[in-house]
């Protein structure tokens, strides 16, 4: 059901001729260079030990850059469930020990500046 969507949503990125990368980029990295090849794909649901039920659901477009970062040791991610802005996190500059390759967080530092100033 769930490995239905993602290949839905695969055929669609072909026919469109690519989305766009949803992850923190430098501004100068062109639009070729960010087209989404992957996703990341996070269920969130309830998991009593016996029975793990997605209530919903999270899909985001990634680039083969991301996709390889993502897959390489040395950087961990961030992403904010609020705004969907994300940080990437170099962990041998980090003084915590990081153990987490995403970290999905409810608000980040961005939401917190919009929130004072409403
Ligand atoms: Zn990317
Ligand atoms: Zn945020």
């Amino acid at each position: 059901m769930i490995m239905d969507f993602v290949d839905k949503l695969h055929a669609k990125i072909e026919l469109a001729g690519g989305l766009s990368c949803a992850l923190k980029h430098h501004p100068d990295d062109s639009k070729a260079e960010m087209q989404a090849v992957d996703f990341i794909y996070q269920g969130w649901g309830t998991d009593d030990g016996l029975v793990a039920e997605i209530k919903r659901e999270t899909l985001i477009p990634v680039c083969a850059t991301c996709a390889k970062s993502l897959t390489n040791n040395e950087w961990a991610l961030q992403f904010c469930m609020n705004c969907a802005n994300s940080k990437w996190i170099w962990k041998l500059y980090s003084e915590r020990c990081i153990e987490w390759k995403i970290q999905w967080t409810p608000y980040c530092p961005k939401c917190h500046e919009s929130f004072r100033t409403r």
